[in-house]
């Protein structure tokens, strides 16, 4: 049982997303950190990602942002194309009613867990109180896709669970800089019967993992996705590791993975910094 540990485990919706897909990746990639380190076109990539997000946090702050869009013509038109399609979120009518703020932190206890989130912008007033999500790729996941997505889910959980809001006055939007022609959004609505679905689900997924954490620490293995499905391993990082690779497996024995010693304090310090403006991949 978990009650062994006392520290509180911080979680955000990737991890949540990766439990979810794979239990064994959570393990590699956030108990070993054994991430491939990314290529210099990802991390490009993600930079800019980083640095529109910035802009427009600054932007919300009443902070000056000409300096920055004249030196990147890539922010600049993504900024130029946002404030053409979405003027009222960039360009709003302030009124002393209403609550907005870019990077806006709120975190839940659920079980032994801290749920983390982080929303690029929330307005708030006395009727609704909308989540706003910012993404720089060009390709946007199918609306069922990104529903359920764990940031979609977790999300407008947090924000139901942490506020006087009704799940019915809450909603999610994503907008998506970078798709073709100009920007496009994609809105979630919220409801007392997601929110429960939603509880039921990070209830159970939370449990798990508990139990799972609790035998890594007497050196079981997290479970890898069932052989049915393990069409799934074809394109991870991890398939030599967990004996799926269609290239054969040559000195991954399935202890490859031992850790030298898994304690408390190490899993929970092998948890991510979630300290840093960064776009969030779905
Ligand atoms: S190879 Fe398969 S089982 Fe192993 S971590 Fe990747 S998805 Fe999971």
């Amino acid at each position: 049982m978990l009650s062994t540990y006392t520290k509180l485990l911080r979680l955000s919706q990737g991890q949540l997303n990766l439990l979810e897909a794979c239990p064994r990746k959570f393990q590699h990639t956030y108990l070993e950190q054994l991430n491939t380190p990314s290529n210099p076109q990802q991390e490009e990539k993600q930079t800019l990602g980083s640095r529109f997000h910035l802009l427009m946090q600054q932007q919300e702050m009443g902070l000056p942002i000409q300096s920055f869009l004249e030196a990147d013509a890539q922010l600049q038109s993504w900024m130029a194309g946002f404030a053409n399609a979405a003027p009222e979120i960039l360009t709003p009518f302030i009124d002393n009613q209403t609550f907005r703020e870019s990077e806006h932190y709120r975190t839940l206890q659920v079980q032994n867990y801290l749920l983390t989130v982080i929303y690029d912008l929330l307005i708030a007033d006395r009727q609704q109180a909308q989540i706003l999500d910012w993404k720089t790729y060009p390709q946007p996941p199918t609306r069922s896709k990104l529903e359920k997505n764990w940031q979609t889910r977790l999300y407008m959980f947090v924000l139901a669970e942490t506020s006087e809001y009704s799940p019915e006055q809450i909603s999610m939007t994503y907008w998506f800089v970078q798709s073709q022609g100009q920007p496009q959004s994609i809105k979630f609505s919220y409801d007392a019967s997601q929110h429960k679905k939603t509880a039921k689900r990070l209830n159970q997924l939370l449990s798990q993992l508990s139990n799972w954490l609790e035998l890594y620490q007497k050196d079981e293995l997290f479970p890898q996705v069932p052989e049915a499905q393990k069409a799934l391993c074809n394109n991870c990082q991890f398939a030599v590791r967990c004996a799926r690779s269609q290239r054969g497996v040559r000195g991954a024995s399935r202890r490859e993975a031992h850790r030298s010693q898994v304690t408390e304090e190490a899993i929970a310090n092998s948890l991510p910094n979630l300290d840093n403006i960064q776009e969030i991949a779905l």
